[in-house]
């Protein structure tokens, strides 16, 4: 079906669409897609095309549909679960040529944006507005709007503020054969079944978004910003459960181990204690007036739990220097380790101390370093686990380490991931966490947008009726 002189037929068909430089076809250029963030495991797609509208999508999409040809939509490829994986080939349309932030409406409180569109893109043309667009995962800098939709990304300020499906008010979307829909739209309100909710979250599996209404925030008056230092991991993450518990709801609450702040210091210098065994970034926001009593009930909380020092944020540019050293702290594991593979579990908050233990415990059992930055507020942990890739064995033993992590998470009453998505990473975890019935009933909503499964095949429901993971493996290259 995919033989070399079919390919080429199909590549001419979407150079005639899409233009000789919005198509790749060449191995040598495809390599650059043969992963995303999730290492693991790699293969390349046989084409890659870039549209720059709804309807080149849409006709990209329907000679694909003509040629019987799997897609796989990529935005940035910052996913860490290979959500853009390409199992099988297959054509990958990679949205990034659509990138233009199409209306700013502050009146009515929204944006309208092509799925191109890098997150931070959209508050830097916001600034100095009064409004903001909440969701700010930490590859913000980097990733796509239609990837976050795609994934509901969560972030820093998920505490407060909520995922993207809460920021999201309507979709144009391109179907598996080429049709576009639209549902939502900028009003609050649509009536209907909730297509929206459907789509977001669904990781590129039932269509392609080529437009996005989202929903804009009010900025806080004045926010709060602190770093709490601590000689324990257990004092730092009992702080989170005592602030919670005392009804304080922080815009954000991030921890980094030893490990993060030691790798942090190595590569920015932000004067981290290297002795400390945890620090929690802790923000509030929301109106001017109480703000600092507030601020310093937090202060006392982590001081009661153990912490040997909280340092305020004087101004905005230490605030910022602060947020940065989060952000950025995934760029300085590079100095941990050639690769890394990062977890993303959530279990409820009190069971925070438990897991870290239990991570720790895992590690030192399969011979891996963990190191671990999260969204402690909300239970998001991201485990980071380094690892050599030309080091025989070192895959089994991240999978392994991995997988007891996760089966870990849902013990406590907590779910195998929090914000990174299913992909092809988490897939066999999904008939731990839900029953058949409740799979069955994901999977005709599945096949009612995707009859064909031939959008982004072999992600997220290892079904019947779905594409057979067990029998079609990703390639592994890397641990070969
Ligand atoms: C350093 C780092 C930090 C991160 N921090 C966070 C974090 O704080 N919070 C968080 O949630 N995630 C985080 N991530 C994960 C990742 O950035 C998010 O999942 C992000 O939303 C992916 O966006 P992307 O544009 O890179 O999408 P991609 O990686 O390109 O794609 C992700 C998934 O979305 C699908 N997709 C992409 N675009 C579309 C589209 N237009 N239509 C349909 N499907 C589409 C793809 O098929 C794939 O399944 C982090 C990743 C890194 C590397």
């Amino acid at each position: 079906m995919r033989s070399p002189t079919t390919l080429a037929s199909l590549a001419d068909e979407l150079r005639a669409i899409v233009g000789q430089s919005g198509v790749l076809h060449a191995g040598s250029d495809l390599l650059v897609f043969e992963c995303d963030g999730y290492q693991i495991e790699k293969n390349s797609p046989d084409i890659a095309a870039f549209p720059r509208s709804t309807d080149e999508v849409a006709r990209v999409v329907r000679a694909a549909a003509r040629y019987e040809i799997p897609i796989v939509p990529r935005g940035a490829g910052t996913s860490l679960a290979g959500g853009c994986l390409p199992v099988g080939g297959g054509l990958m349309i990679v949205l990034t040529r659509m990138k233009r932030i199409l209306e700013i409406n502050l009146r009515d409180r929204y944006a309208v944006v092509e799925p191109g569109v890098v997150n931070a893109w959209l508050n830097q043309a916001l600034a100095g507005t009064g409004y903001h667009y909440a969701p700010d995962p930490s590859s913000q800098g980097a990733c796509t709007i239609g990837g976050n939709v795609a994934t509901n990304s969560g972030g820093p300020h998920t505490l407060k503020y909520g995922v993207t499906v809460n920021h999201v008010l309507g979709l144009e979307a391109v179907l598996a054969d080429g049709r576009v829909i639209q549902c939502g739209g900028p009003a609050e309100d649509s009536p209907g079944l909730d297509l929206v909710g459907a789509l977001v979250g669904s990781e590129g599996t039932l269509a392609i978004v080529a437009k996005i209404w989202v929903r804009l925030t009010r900025n806080p008056q004045g926010c709060r910003t602190m770093l709490a230092v601590y000689d324990t991991i257990d004092e730092a993450t009992d702080t989170i459960s005592q602030i919670i518990g005392a009804g304080i709801i922080p815009a954000a609450i991030e921890m980094m181990d030893q490990g993060i702040i030691a790798a942090v210091e190595q590569a920015y210098h932000f004067g981290f204690p290297l002795d400390a065994q945890a620090v929690l970034l802790i923000e509030v926001d929301g109106l001017e007036a109480g703000l600092d009593a507030q601020r310093d009930v937090v202060a006392e909380l982590c001081r009661q739990c153990g912490a040997r020092n909280v340092q305020f944020a004087a101004d905005a540019t230490e605030r910022q220097l602060l947020w940065k050293s989060r952000k950025q702290a995934f760029g300085a594991i590079g100095r941990l380790s050639p690769n890394y593979c990062t977890q993303d579990g959530v279990v409820p908050r009190t069971k925070l101390p438990h897991i870290l233990r239990r991570i720790l415990a895992i590690g030192e059992k399969h011979r891996v370093r963990i190191v671990n930055v999260f969204h402690a507020g909300d239970g998001n942990i991201h485990p980071i686990i380094l690892y050599d890739e030309r080091e025989p064995g070192a895959i089994e033993r991240v999978l392994q380490a991995s997988g007891e992590i996760l089966d870990e998470c849902i013990h406590c009453g907590g779910s195998v991931t929090g914000e990174h998505g299913i992909g092809v990473e988490k897939i066999r975890y999904m008939a731990k966490m839900f029953t058949a019935d409740d799979l069955a009933a994901m999977e005709h909503l599945r096949t009612a947008f995707n009859p064909e499964n031939r959008l982004n095949p072999c992600k997220m429901l290892p079904t019947a009726g779905g594409c057979g993971m067990e029998q079609i493996r990703p390639g592994r290259r890397a641990a070969l």
